[in-house]
């Protein structure tokens, strides 16, 4: 059934910046403030006042538009956005329209079948969020809330050019990972600091014109944009496919009930009555600022990956997980240059141990409770032989628990690797003295049963035999 159906999406997304101050006024933008603490009269839109643009939002939409390969606009304006909304006391946005800063952008993804695929992104805006209405815990009235309005945001539109729920996350999984590589956004989608409008649209494959989509509202979390984009596909179809029309709309998505339901009927943006905004003056950027910007880019992660594949030899898959976070990128690096394991033993800690430790405390890799440097001690000394790794899974517990360094509680629990040969020979010979009907079968073929051998030395020793050897051992010693 859907096979005949090709599905396009194009994504919207709400970047905030993670500026000090609001957009065009002093106002502070920190999260979590009592209502109407942070809005001034800039914010509440009283007449007569003038806003006044913070130079930090171009930089850092420079930033981002260098990022994507995109051309950063050396003239670009602000509009009015015009509508009437509680939330917004002055009766309009101001948005960029017809000259966004930035235009022309594009990043790769990975398709369904593993081939980097090229999203292109239409253009990026700047633009001033609105405020807030609350409705809960004040007895059937509303109120309403504007420390959020003049907070800066980067709107970030997508061509129509992706093809499924999975390819829209994997696009908004990129954007997300370079707004925070830039450090232009802390990207925290339960605050509200990164979200999405998807436009979704259906077309019988083949088509080439494109079907009339439906728009999403305010998606906050990758789940929620999945599932809301995977309902509303399926409700398109089964519409069309019963001889019904997509009607142009705007929808909101219900996660408690997961469906989409219509919210208001799709506005042109001539409703809008866009005009460029008299009280503000152009943005007109040099080569100059542009190139000192370019020289403030960071490594970026599709870089970052393909050198830790080359430089570390890591597999790609590691190499992925490792640079979707700058900090978590620096950690590694800092415990491979440290010491001495191998470059792919330590992605094995960082991406297994360490993280599951990290989420099970609720922790992030910059308020890790081990450092680069002592996990990288840790790993030594697997390296030089004095504890086996699933000691060191014991070690790594206590470091966690503040107990000290790998070397410190190697030394308080006596946990020293027994690599002395005629140690473990004496314990080898106990084992096979006291289990003789399993040594008999397995010199009857039985080869299996090694592992039996193995366990019962390493109960002996405490886990402390070195395996290897063990294993060499007992082998010798049980071939007749
Ligand atoms: P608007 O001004 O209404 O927001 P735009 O033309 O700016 O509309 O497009 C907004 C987003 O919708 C873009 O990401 C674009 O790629 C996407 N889009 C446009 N047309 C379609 C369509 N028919 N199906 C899916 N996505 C679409
Ligand atoms: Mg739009």
């Amino acid at each position: 059934m859907s096979g005949q159906w090709e599905v396009v999406i194009g994504l919207e997304i709400h970047a905030q910046l993670a500026t000090r101050s609001k957009i065009f006024s002093g106002a502070a933008t920190a999260y979590g403030a009592e209502p109407n603490t942070q809005a001034c009269l800039v914010d509440l839109g009283y007449p007569g006042v003038l806003p006044v643009l913070n130079e930090e939002v171009i930089r850092m939409a420079c930033k981002f538009g260098l990022a994507v390969n995109a051309t950063v606009a050396r003239r670009s304006v602000f509009a009015r956005k015009n509508y009437f909304y509680p939330d917004l006391p002055k009766g309009y946005q101001i948005s960029q329209f017809e000259l966004p800063i930035v235009e022309h952008g594009e990043l790769y993804i990975k398709d369904a079948d593993g081939n980097d695929k090229r999203i292109g992104i239409t253009r990026a805006h700047l633009e001033e969020d609105a405020g807030k209405s609350i409705h809960e815990g004040l007895d059937g009235s509303s109120g309403i809330d504007l420390n959020r309005a003049g907070t800066p945001l980067l709107e970030i539109v997508s061509e129509p050019d992706l093809r499924s729920a999975k390819e829209a996350i994997a696009y908004m999984r990129k954007i997300h990972t370079i707004v925070r590589y830039l450090e232009i956004s802390d990207g925290n989608m339960a605050e509200g600091s990164f979200r999405c409008d998807a436009n979704i649209s259906v077309r019988p494959r083949g088509q080439k014109e494109l079907g009339t989509r439906a728009e999403l509202k305010n998606l906050n979390s990758f789940r929620f944009v999945e599932k809301a984009i995977n309902f509303e596909i399926e409700r398109q179809i089964e519409l069309i496919e019963d001889g019904g029309k997509v009607v142009q709309e705007t929808r909101l998505y219900d996660s408690d009930r997961d469906e989409t339901r219509t919210m208001r009927v799709k506005e042109e943006a001539n409703d809008y009555r866009y005009f460029p905004d008299p009280d503000l003056l152009p943005i007109e950027i040099d080569e100059e600022y542009i190139e000192a910007v370019r020289r403030t880019l960071p490594e970026l992660p599709d870089v970052k990956q393909q050198r830790f594949v080359k430089e570390y030899s890591l597999k790609v898959s590691d190499a992925a997980i490792l640079t979707v976070n700058r900090a978590l990128a620096d950690y590694f690096e800092a415990a491979v240059a440290a010491g001495t394991a191998r470059a792919q033993v330590v992605a094995n800690w960082v991406i297994g141990d360490l993280a599951a430790a990290l989420n099970k405390d609720g922790l992030e890799i910059v308020t890790s409770r081990i450092a680069a440097g002592d996990l990288s001690g840790l790993l030594d000394r697997i390296d030089d032989n004095t504890i086996s790794g699933k000691i060191a899974k014991e070690v790594f517990d206590a470091m966690w628990t503040g107990e000290g360094t790998a070397d410190e509680i190697i030394e308080a629990r006596g946990l020293q690797q027994i690599t002395d040969r005629s140690a473990i020979e004496a314990v080898v010979d106990k084992v096979i003295v006291a289990n003789p009907s399993q040594v008999a079968e397995y010199q009857s073929g039985k080869d299996k049963l090694i592992g039996f051998f193995v366990g019962q030395v390493m109960q002996e020793t405490g886990g402390k035999a070195n395996p290897g050897q063990v294993n060499t051992i007992l082998k010798e010693k049980l071939a007749r």
